[in-house]
């Protein structure tokens, strides 16, 4: 019995590879590299290279390794980018999601977790969102997303397949031993670009909207130790194989944070006074973002214990660090 986890070379799968190999599991990697990186794939996982919506690849190598549970994390994350470029994210995230379902069916592979994301709610009518609030994405990330989500629940009702949809707020942080962390070339993310800023890889960051409806005029956000999202992914696979039905979960820590606190705090925890220039809104952007995460708590017994936000920032910054000695080891 083995598990599959797509887009296990990337940020959050190569947190996933490490968690699974903790606990025992034997997992199989699934990605085609275009934004992860092998080196960041543990040794002890096998690592087949390819894309989710090559249907011969896949359900040969569900059928080759035993596979029962499929962790699905690949797919582009980038919110303006697909404001700029709606149909790649409706590819990469909703057609090819749809390849992969229709292997995992055809495959008979039984349980299936998937990364959903909060922006599916868009600007939430009241925080902390609920899973029962209304969807309104203000992006085509969250749509393409969102699409998903339905595709699941229609596939469920329809084969003999149960699913779990964790809607992610923003994750960041890096594994506490620093065995992976956050590699992506280019990234966007605010607290990946602050430690980047703060260990001298960029000389200033921006920050994007100074009018916004909230105490300091920046954007607030649910801000979620990697490892702790993990976790909660292996607490979902046990519980499908235990017989637990489909189920959508939030997973945040339930409290906010603005884009100036969070700048701050990593000026705290580097005690350096970085650059930070204000510029326009940017496009797709909500404004207050904060999970109430009662149901994977209660459903998955999922119990948070890294929520602390200068702990995020000191293993994203170690991580920033390990990561530029690497670079230049590899020079
Ligand atoms: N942000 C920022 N400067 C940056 C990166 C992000 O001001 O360099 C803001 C962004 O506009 C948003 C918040 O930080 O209000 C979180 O953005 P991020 O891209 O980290 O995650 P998202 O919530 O878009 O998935």
């Amino acid at each position: 019995m083995s598990v599959l986890v797509t887009g296990g070379a990337g940020y959050i799968g190569s947190h996933m590879v490490w968690e699974l190999l903790d606990a025992g599991e034997e997992v199989v990697v699934l990605d085609r590299l275009s934004t992860g990186f092998d080196w960041a794939v543990a040794p002890e996982a096998k690592l087949v290279v390819g894309d989710i919506a090559d249907q011969d690849l896949v359900e040969s190598t569900i059928r080759d390794n035993g596979v029962d549970a499929i962790i699905h994390f690949a797919g582009s994350v980038v919110v303006p980018d697909s404001v700029a470029d709606p149909l790649t994210y409706y590819e990469n995230n909703t057609s090819k999601t749809r390849s992969l379902l229709e292997s995992t069916v055809r495959a008979g592979v039984p349980h299936f977790i998937f990364s959903s994301t909060a922006a599916v709610y868009g600007t939430p009518q009241k925080v902390p969102v609920t899973e029962d609030m209304p969807t309104q994405p203000e992006s085509p990330y969250g749509a393409s997303k969102l699409m998903t989500e339905w595709m699941l629940r229609d596939t469920a009702a329809a084969h003999d397949f149960a699913y779990t949809a964790l809607r992610y707020f923003n994750v960041c942080g890096a594994d506490p031993r620093l065995r992976t962390g956050q590699s992506t070339r280019g990234a966007t993310h605010l607290i990946k670009v602050a430690c980047e800023t703060a260990t001298g890889k960029r000389d200033f960051m921006e920050v994007f909207g100074g009018d916004y409806p909230t105490p300091d005029g920046t954007c607030i956000r649910d801000y979620i130790h990697v490892t702790d999202l993990v976790r909660a992914h292996r607490l979902a696979l046990a519980r499908l194989r235990n017989g637990g039905g489909s189920l959508l979960a939030n997973c945040g820590y339930g409290r906010g944070y603005s884009v100036r606190e969070v700048i701050d705090t990593v000026k705290k925890v580097t005690g350096f006074d970085f650059d930070v220039r204000e510029r326009e809104r940017r496009p797709g952007d909500a404004v207050t973002v904060v999970a109430d995460a009662a149901i994977a708590r209660r459903e998955l017994g999922w119990t948070p214990e890294l929520d602390d936000l200068d702990l995020i920032v000191t293993h994203a910054i170690a991580w920033e660090r390990h990561l530029k000695q690497l670079n230049s080891s590899q020079a």
